[in-house]
């Protein structure tokens, strides 16, 4: 129903929460409020185009402390939890697991313990209607050979330690609903990309120096596969879930957009290329540069996302073509947003990032 609720969003300060926050405030009638620890990968900015609206509202908080999330509780009093906090770059990962745990795994269990002691004191219509989502990756499934997808049903194979503590999480949601009757619904999702993506990662990195004509990093030989969906896909297909997804149901979130690293790093260059020429620089493809491998990379993801389009009828506006020219389009237009990264004024200081 089109009843305006009060929606919990932790991780709002990142990439897809505040892709969801900004979906939420701008076309739907419902309030939230955001939970962000404001890590390096929080960043106000990305919620600016909410900030002044009044049914928006902020907390720097840590999901792992729990007197605070249950103050949070007790204040908001939400109709649904949209849980998006999390550690979320594998290379991180890989360099240092324990945050990833912490967040990810004990940050969880909090919000969960949170979760059902308030919703245990709601009165017993709200409890019905109440909906904890969680928000995952295909990433918990592990890696494809060249054939099949990841369905709602594929066992799961976690291999980083991202991964390993998604999946954790996941677990420990379905065991929050199954033991305490929790209701929850969980959702997969493929890659993202669109505007606000951290430049950490491969395509923001891949077009901000394509721009400066710098090296374009590609692990191996850029044979790796992902299954690539716009953000906003993503934050419609999320909030669809949370307010129609049944109760203990999972969802795979995927567009179709199979692409293999170097496929991806080629169409940035072509999209550069025509809408940012720089003679100076040349053709952007000149600056691919193979370097070695992720320890443990898996191959191939690609989603099924038959059943969120056949039970809830989302599918996404955005293929991979008209999404990335989009992206490119943004990154150029809002070199304020990435500039602030780069020289650390987003946090207040200074990261020494080149
Ligand atoms: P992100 O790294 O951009 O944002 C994460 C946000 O969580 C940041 O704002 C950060 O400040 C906050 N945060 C981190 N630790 C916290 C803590 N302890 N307490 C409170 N806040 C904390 O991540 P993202 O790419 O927006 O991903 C959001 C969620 O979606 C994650 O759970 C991720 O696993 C999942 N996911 C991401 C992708 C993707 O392609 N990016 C795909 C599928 C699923």
């Amino acid at each position: 129903d089109a009843a305006p609720k009060r929606i919990l969003v932790t991780g709002g300060a990142g990439f897809i929460g505040s892709a969801v926050v900004r979906e939420i405030i701008g076309e739907t009638p419902h309030s939230v409020l955001v939970v962000d620890k404001l890590t390096y990968a929080g960043n106000l900015d990305s919620l600016k185009p909410v900030a002044a609206d009044p049914r928006y509202d902020f907390i720097r908080a840590d999901i792992v402390d729990a007197p605070r999330m249950q103050s949070v509780f007790a204040q908001f009093q939400p109709d649904i939890v949209m849980h998006l906090a999390a550690e979320s770059h594998v290379d991180r990962s890989i360099d240092g697991p324990g945050e990833f745990i912490q967040t990810n795994v004990v940050g969880t269990f909090t919000l969960l313990q949170a979760t059902l002691g308030y919703w245990r004191g709601l009165p017993a219509a709200r409890q019905t209607s109440f909906r904890f989502h969680h928000i995952s990756t295909d990433e918990v499934f592990g890696s494809l050979g060249p054939e099949g997808f990841f369905i709602e049903t594929t066992a799961y194979c976690p291999n980083s330690p991202y991964s390993a503590s998604k999946a954790a999480s996941d677990h420990l949601v379905n065991a929050w609903r199954h033991t305490y009757g929790l209701p929850t619904v969980l959702s997969n999702c493929s890659n993202n990309y669109g505007p606000y993506h951290f430049p950490e990662k491969l395509i923001p990195l891949t077009i901000i120096n394509a721009l400066e004509g710098k090296p374009l990093p590609v692990y191996g030989a850029g044979a790796n596969i992902r299954d690539w969906l716009y953000v906003e896909d993503h934050a419609r297909a999320l909030l669809t879930v949370a307010t129609q997804g049944a109760v203990g149901g999972s969802y795979c979130i995927g567009g179709h957009n199979e692409k293999t690293n170097l496929d991806v790093v080629h169409a940035i260059c072509a999209l550069v290329d025509e809408l940012a020429p720089d003679r100076a620089i040349g053709p952007r493809a000149g600056l691919v540069s193979f370097v070695s491998d992720r320890p443990g990379h898996d191959l191939r993801y690609a989603i099924d996302p038959s059943k969120i389009a056949v039970d809830l009828g989302w599918r996404p506006r955005e293929t991979f073509e008209s999404g990335l020219r989009q992206t490119v389009q943004w990154y150029l237009e809002h070199r304020d947003w990435w500039e602030r990264i780069r020289t650390g004024v987003y946090r207040g200081e200074r990261l020494g990032v080149a």
